[in-house]
């Protein structure tokens, strides 16, 4: 890894360059990989710890340049831009569980709301030129007032996580008409992978399956079976981003497959792939239900098909698939069924 704050390097090169916030995140990953394959130079935002958190972009750190900053903290982020003089800034970096947006939701207003307002006016202040992204999220529809979303659908979050992604949109929206910066908002549905957080439904359900499968795990405790959501390819929605960002004039986009699925469908579909019942592993759990929940999501990709050209590539069946092997092939290059749990 190689953490810089030498403020030499400029924009002057030709090479186009970007500057990721969450770069060791899910999509921060994917999307240095997707920036790395067409010339970019790449700039990563990482923020200080007692031990390092690269295992997401492990395989990158040699080709990229890690800078420490943290949402909360605004003279780090002048320093980054100042440092990396990006052309385009993606703002993937939040606290992004929605559980975890209840038992601290301070916080995840500082981050996920307050955050963004940090990165826009650090854009500002060092170069109102740069194209900027922001990772908005479908949660902002919350109990949905129309089906399926669409850009134009009103929100109506129901988590403090959902809440802080509406301020982040606006506050987005708003820099964009008030001071004219080419700065848009990403509303992105669920995408998932081998490199989603293991909290999340999906990649809980696919690491419980390989579990059981292996001999490591008896059951599955669950929350909510009858929610529903349209879940993507994260390597997919990255493309998305980019396009984004590569348009005439700033605008935001739905980025969605426009099926939904329940998290019932989901183990079913997970195990199955095992060749087991999950009638026979999964438990439901009390203590997974949430006090307010999100019941169906459904997006419309229609304006992104049209106007970015965009269209996700892998269905929901192969994505369960590709991540139930990936822990299946994690788990046994481990030892197996010799994993402690
Ligand atoms: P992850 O949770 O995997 O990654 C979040 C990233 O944010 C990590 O790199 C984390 O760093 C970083 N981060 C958190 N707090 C701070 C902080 N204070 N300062 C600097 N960095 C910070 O999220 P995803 O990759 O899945 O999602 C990317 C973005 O897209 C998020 O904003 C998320 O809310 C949004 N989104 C995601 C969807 C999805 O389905 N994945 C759907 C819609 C929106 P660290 O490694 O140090 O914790
Ligand atoms: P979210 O849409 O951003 O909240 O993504 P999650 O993957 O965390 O949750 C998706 C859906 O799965 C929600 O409706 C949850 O209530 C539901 N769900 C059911 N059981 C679980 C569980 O054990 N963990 C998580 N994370 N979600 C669960």
């Amino acid at each position: 890894m190689s953490t810089t704050t030498d403020t030499s390097k400029s924009a002057d090169t030709k090479q186009k360059s970007a500057l990721i916030t969450g770069i060791t995140g899910q999509d921060g990953s994917y999307l240095t990989e997707l920036l790395l394959g067409k010339g970019y130079k790449v700039y990563g935002v990482v923020r200080r710890s007692s031990t390092e958190n690269f295992e997401r972009i492990g395989h990158l750190t040699d080709r990229v340049e890690l800078i420490q900053a943290d949402l909360l903290d605004q003279s780090s982020l002048v320093k980054a831009l100042e440092t990396a003089r990006p052309r385009e800034v993606y703002n993937l970096a939040a606290q992004s569980f929605v559980p975890t947006s209840w038992g601290q939701p301070v916080l995840t207003g500082e981050f996920t709301a307050l955050g963004v307002t940090r990165i826009l006016e650090a854009v500002r202040a060092v170069d109102p030129g740069i194209r900027f992204y922001q990772a908005s999220s479908s949660e902002m529809f919350g109990r949905v007032l129309e089906v399926p979303q669409k850009e134009t659908t009103p929100f109506y979050p129901r988590s403090p996580y959902g809440v802080a992604k509406v301020y982040g949109h606006f506050i987005t929206v708003n820099y964009r008409e008030s001071y004219d910066l080419f700065a848009v908002s990403g509303i992105l549905f669920n995408h998932e992978s081998p490199r989603r957080g293991l909290e999340f439904v999906t990649r809980k359900v696919s690491d419980g399956v390989a579990r059981i499968k292996l001999g490591l795990a008896r059951e599955l405790r669950m929350g909510n079976l009858e929610s529903r959501r349209d879940w993507g390819f994260a390597g997919d929605y990255v493309d998305a981003m980019w396009r984004m960002l590569q348009q005439d004039a700033p605008d935001d986009f739905v980025v969605a497959t426009g099926e939904t699925h329940s998290v019932r469908e989901l183990v079913e579909v997970a195990f199955g792939r095992v060749g087991l019942d999950y009638r026979e592993y999964v438990v439901e759990d009390p203590a997974f239900i949430r006090p307010a929940e999100v019941d169906l999501l459904i997006g419309d990709p229609a304006k992104a098909r049209e106007k970015l050209g965009w269209t996700p590539e892998t269905s929901f069946r192969e994505l369960v698939h590709a991540m139930v092997d990936a822990d299946l092939a994690r788990l046994t290059a481990r030892g197996g069924a010799g994993v402690v749990k």
